[in-house]
């Protein structure tokens, strides 16, 4: 038997669709439910919902201290700075150096419109945006 670190569910790139105002949380409970069921803990910083099969634009964030969840969210501005983190996926089996802006400006259906200026909380989004729009860390990575 081998060992994987990926979910076991198909990733959904492609028709990923918004929800409808106010039809989400069944997704949100699914997505803690997987998160509690996998024990995600100290594993993971967020959880979309095409990487558990289902083909929404939901996710789950989980930092330390700080849980929240992102429905039909949209980038809106990006800073000019950026780092070059290292980034693992739940989804994929290899981790790939990317190219994340510092910080972000987002909207979405549950917190509305705000400036994300925590490096770690900008790119968390950045990863779970990215998911629910079917790009992953293999089509950010940095090429030569
Ligand atoms: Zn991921």
């Amino acid at each position: 038997m081998t060992e994987s670190r990926t979910l076991p569910f198909d990733l959904f790139l492609s028709d990923i669709k918004e929800v409808e105002v106010g039809r989400y949380q069944e997704i949100i409970t699914a997505l803690e439910e997987t998160w509690a069921d996998l024990k995600l803990d100290g594993k993971a910083l967020g959880l979309a919902a095409p990487q558990i099969g289902l083909p929404f634009k939901v996710a789950i964030i989980r930092l330390p201290g700080k849980s929240y969840a992102i429905v039909n969210p949209r980038i809106l501005r990006r800073s000019n700075s950026y780092i070059v983190p290292q980034e693992a996926c739940l989804s994929l089996e290899q981790a790939y150096a990317t190219r994340r802006y510092r910080r972000i400006r987002i909207i979405d259906e549950i917190d509305g419109e705000r400036t994300i200026r925590d490096q770690r909380e900008a790119l968390v989004l950045q990863h779970e945006v990215d998911h629910l729009n079917g790009i992953t860390i293999y089509d950010r990575r940095r090429r030569r």
